[in-house]
């Protein structure tokens, strides 16, 4: 399917690894350009490379711009929305994603993690989505993708940031969505579930040393959970990001999907 994304420019937050990197990647095999965040100079650098190598020996190459960016910064994002957007000439899609809190109890929390994982994992969303809104009004088919949690939808145990910070983002972006449906422009949730990245093997890490077991036990546990069998890559959320990206997707709108093999046992 031809997604017709050629020519149009997005901004993925979080894009030097895992998820984001993957988003970009999906992005700029279709022939976008792509601003990719994060807050490390060099692992971004080294990101942007790759990505226009793998990009630009395929049909359409793609134009790629690191922009150094913290997430949880409101001048950092200021600062990236304005450059992509001018080295690019538009912004037509913008891709949520920041690095994911930390875990623990409400009691292992103190006010300093919370104001971090609200700026990091909140306001990070409200944020670039404030800068990025006037480009996406003149696109004519702006596109905003928040990538957030199947936690959303199942609260999981010891991870109280994330389950709090991300259900405020869905609560956002619904409200947002029938706010900006009659523009043409879709707000929409990708909530990952157990997808292969840095992020989930440190969570599987850390879980092993709590419980007394191997990496590789704690590992086919979390396989286990899976109905499929396995841990997702991340180009399986990133197939998504690309669809609900483009026009194909116009009519897709205020919707929370997860990627996750099956785990969730919600019914919505
Ligand atoms: P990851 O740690 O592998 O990659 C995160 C990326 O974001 C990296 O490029 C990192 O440099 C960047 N980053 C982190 N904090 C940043 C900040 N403040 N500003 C700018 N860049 C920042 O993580 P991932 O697994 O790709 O996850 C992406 C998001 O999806 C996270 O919020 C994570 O919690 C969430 N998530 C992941 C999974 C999973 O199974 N991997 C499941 C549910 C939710």
């Amino acid at each position: 399917m031809d997604l017709g994304l050629e020519g149009k420019a997005a901004l993925v937050g979080g894009a030097s690894k895992g998820i984001g990197l993957a988003v970009a990647q999906a992005l700029a095999g279709e022939g976008c350009r792509v601003a990719i965040c994060a807050r490390g100079e060099e692992t971004l650098r080294a990101a942007a490379a790759a990505l226009r190598l793998r990009s630009g020996s395929g049909a359409t190459g793609a134009e790629v711009l690191p922009l150094v960016c913290d997430m949880a910064q409101y001048a950092d994002i200021k600062r990236a929305v304005a450059q992509a957007a001018a080295a690019f000439g538009r912004l037509d899609i913008l891709v949520n994603n920041a690095g994911g809190p930390p875990t623990g109890t409400f009691d292992e929390l103190d006010e300093r993690h919370w104001l971090h994982a609200l700026e990091q994992n909140l306001l990070s969303a409200v944020r670039a989505t404030r800068e990025a809104l006037p480009y996406l009004r003149r696109s004519g088919a702006g596109r905003i993708i928040n990538i957030t949690s199947v936690a959303v939808k199942q609260p999981i145990d010891g991870l109280m940031l994330s389950n709090a910070t991300r259900t405020a983002v869905v609560a956002m972006a619904k409200t947002l969505s029938r706010e900006l449906a009659a523009e043409g422009i879709t707000v929409n949730n990708v909530c990952p579930g157990n997808i292969a990245t840095e992020r989930l093997i440190s969570l599987i890490e850390e879980r092993a040393r709590r419980q007394g077991q191997t990496l590789e036990q704690a590992v086919s546990l979390e396989e286990g959970r899976v109905p499929m069998g396995y841990l997702g890559d991340p180009e399986d959320v990133a197939n998504l990001v690309a669809f609900l990206a483009s026009g194909k997707a116009r009519y897709i709108t205020g919707t929370t999907i997860q990627v996750d093999g099956g785990s969730t046992t919600a019914l919505l």
